[in-house]
């Protein structure tokens, strides 16, 4: 019997195959969940669509987060569909790709909120909308990075975003505790997908992961999708307002091995 059996999980940020979401859904779908997905836009629709039919889901709806109108409208569509949620995902981040490149201080006041807006307000506004949805022994997970606790290069405005995102993944610890519904956060390692191309010298310091991660292995979008497995299922019953990193163990490296070969 899979982890996720009985359980019913929408998924929001489904772009394409190389999307983290989709790791997360087709590792749902292996352990038996209900899924439902959500993507930005129109022009996306004729690749998330086949993708969600290859997993038999039919519940492919359109939102964008930054609407509260789509954010309503979701909810309605899946209440009247599902009733009642286990799990929910929030893989979704922006930024302006020129806020991505040079000096932080640059970033313009409009970027800066654009940023805060799509990759942390929406995370919360999802949560608000879906509360009365969610059954207790459900989980909520967001997808962050450690440019929230260290400098990343170019990172800039998105790393100031994930440490916001970080600190609303535990005050929503607390408020959706007494309801017996936990929320965590996966830190993922660099994987390269769509939003992560926006990042200036991306493809440098992916490379630079690889050989300063104890476990030197490039993190895929199937490892982020058994972590999600993980934090949706009774197996982690107990854990909540965590930041659960699936980077090789990059994040606990001080300086790189500079021993000679
Ligand atoms: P992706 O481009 O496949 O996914 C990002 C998603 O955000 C897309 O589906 C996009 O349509 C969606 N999105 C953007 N604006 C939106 C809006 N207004 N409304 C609704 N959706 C919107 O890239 P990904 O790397 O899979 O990103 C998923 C999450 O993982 C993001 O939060 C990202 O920051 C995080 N993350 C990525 C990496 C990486 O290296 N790729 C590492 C750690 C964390």
């Amino acid at each position: 019997m899979g982890l996720l059996e009985g359980k019913t999980a929408l998924i929001f940020g489904l772009a394409n195959k190389n999307s983290i979401a989709w790791g997360i859904a087709q590792a749902f779908h292996r352990e038996g969940a209900t899924i439902g997905v959500s993507y930005a836009g129109e022009v996306l629709k004729r690749r998330v669509d086949p993708l969600a039919e290859s997993i038999g889901c039919d519940f492919v709806e359109e939102c964008d987060v930054s609407k509260d109108k789509d954010i309503a409208a979701v909810t309605a569509k899946a209440e009247e569909r599902f009733g009642k949620i286990d799990i929910l995902v929030h893989s979704i981040g922006f930024a302006n790709r020129d806020e991505l490149n040079g000096p932080f201080y640059n970033t313009s006041r409009e970027g800066f909120h654009l940023a805060m807006d799509i990759s942390v307000f929406s995370f919360v506004a999802l949560a608000k909308a879906f509360q009365p949805l969610m059954n207790p022994g459900g989980a909520m997970i967001s997808l962050t990075y450690h440019g929230s606790v260290k400098v990343t290069p170019n990172y800039n405005v998105m790393g100031v975003a994930k440490a916001a995102l970080e600190a609303s993944t535990r005050y929503l610890a607390y408020d959706f505790g007494p309801q017996g519904v936990r929320v965590n956060a996966i830190s993922a390692g660099p994987i390269r997908t769509l939003a992560a191309a926006g990042v200036s010298g991306f493809k440098s310091m992916y490379k630079a992961f690889i050989d300063m991660a104890p476990l030197h292995e490039k993190v895929t979008i199937e490892d982020v999708g058994n972590a999600a497995v993980f934090l949706s299922s009774d197996l982690s019953a107990r854990t909540t307002g965590e930041i659960f990193y699936v980077d090789s163990g990059y994040n606990i490296m001080g300086v790189p091995d500079m021993s000679e070969e």
